[in-house]
């Protein structure tokens, strides 16, 4: 017995279009899509007028495991993932231990299979302990299923160490992910040193301590032929600065998170160590340059940045606050609301930039509807306005900027691999 969607609004982001018709799921692959299939002998689900998306591919989460299950598990997080729409995820390495050794890169992957709510690819780290010093073993952690190399949290400080992991990634065919954060001038601040920084008399981050390590990696990925794909890009600058290695030629993918394309300083103001993120919220001059370059593709992916924390790490003062936000959850409809809701986008081109480009450039397969791929499928229901409720988070980590937002484009039903992993229509 197969699954039979009925009547969707089938986004194709590979095609650029929508289009009515049933999709039919059997043995963890869609066996066909068209209007009108038999339905004798399956199990249906009527989806009219729901839209039908490729599963989401979500390049930048912190799953937490191993060593900081108390923030997330596999799980937690994966379990979220399902619920926001994602059936791809890769996982950052700052774990303990950091994900560094062929046998964590093993055990993560063992154990998202062993829940099956989604599939993750483990990013492995650059250098060994994510210390910026001696580069791990990149060909024993890609046979171990590493899909890229980072070492996300940190800034990799030397030009020259990052200049080897380019080499060493380029032989493999694959990305380094790079969190540009220069720490000679990144020093011990905790939000962007702005004019609300200023005027709160907050320690700031400079934006030059991101843009500084993107333009350093842009030459490195030039000089290399390399494949770099810049992290949760915030500053102007930087999207000039990628816009202009784009156009030579060099091969730079860059992400973009929700909250850096709806968010500024401002937020400091009434949530304190809440609105706390690295790269921090900067000014809204940075919102709107980030926003115009996803538009204009030089910014090619969207990325939550998923950082998971407890309540307790994030209702402290914000010089101690923890950095980051919850993301899975509210990814989908944040976006679906800015983008496809307003009418700048037309459904599939978001769709695109959360499922089919994401995959792509990370080597995955994935963002396609088409017969014979496996079934990894999102269902959203763009009509209903609901409010953002993180009590009601599946993940361990419930802070998130966006609570309260009402927003359309909710995921409401997630297949992983053929099995329903997230059902909020009929459950
Ligand atoms: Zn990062």
């Amino acid at each position: 017995m197969g699954l039979l969607l009925k009547r969707g609004m089938l986004v194709d982001p590979v095609d650029r279009r929508v289009v009515q018709a049933d999709v039919l799921i059997e043995g963890g692959r869609i066996t066909a899509v068209a209007p009108g299939l038999d339905a004798a002998g399956h199990e249906v689900r009527d989806v009219c007028d729901l839209l039908v998306a490729p599963g989401l591919v979500d390049v930048h989460v912190h799953l937490r495991e191993p060593g900081l299950a108390y923030k997330e598990t596999i799980e937690s997080g994966t379990r979220a993932a399902a619920a926001g729409g994602f059936t791809q995820v890769c996982c950052m390495p700052n774990t303990r231990p950091v994900t560094d050794e062929p046998e964590v890169v093993r055990w993560i992957r063992e154990e998202a299979d062993r829940f099956g709510h989604a599939t993750v690819h483990p990013i492995a780290a650059v250098t060994s302990g994510s210390r910026g010093e001696e580069l791990t073993d990149f060909t024993a952690l890609r046979e171990a299923g590493a899909v890229a190399f980072s070492d996300d949290g940190r800034g990799v400080q030397s030009a020259m160490v990052m200049r080897e992991a380019l080499l060493a990634a380029k032989r493999l065919g694959v990305p380094v992910a790079v969190h540009a954060e220069d720490e000679s001038l990144s020093g011990t601040g905790a939000v962007h040193a702005g004019d609300v920084a200023r005027e709160l008399g907050l320690p700031g981050i400079v934006a030059e301590a991101e843009t500084v390590m993107i333009a350093r990696d842009l030459v490195l990925a030039a000089a290399t032929g390399a494949h770099v794909h810049i992290c949760h890009v915030s500053p102007a600058a930087a999207v000039d600065a990628i816009r202009a290695a784009k156009a030579l030629g060099v091969r730079v993918t860059a992400e973009v998170a929700p909250h850096h394309l709806l968010l500024n300083e401002e937020l400091l103001r009434t949530h304190g160590g809440r609105a706390k993120v690295n790269p921090p919220l900067r000014s809204e001059a940075d919102r709107q340059a980030c926003v115009q370059g996803l538009l204009d593709g030089t910014l090619d992916v969207i990325a939550t940045d998923h950082a998971p924390h407890t309540e307790e790490e994030k209702a402290r003062p914000l010089a101690d606050a923890s950095f980051g936000f919850s993301g899975l959850e509210v990814s989908l409809p944040t976006m679906f609301t800015m983008f496809v809701h307003s009418g700048l986008w037309p459904v599939e081109e978001l769709i695109a930039r959360m499922s089919l480009l994401p995959a792509r450039h990370f080597g995955l397969s994935g963002g396609s509807l088409e017969v014979g791929a496996r079934a990894d499928l999102t269902v959203i229901d763009p009509f209903t306005r609901r409010t953002v409720e993180p009590d009601g988070f599946f993940s361990k980590g419930r802070s998130t900027p966006f609570a309260g937002r009402q927003l359309y484009g909710w995921p409401v039903f997630t297949v992983h691999a053929g099995r329903v992993v997230h059902d909020a229509l009929w459950q």
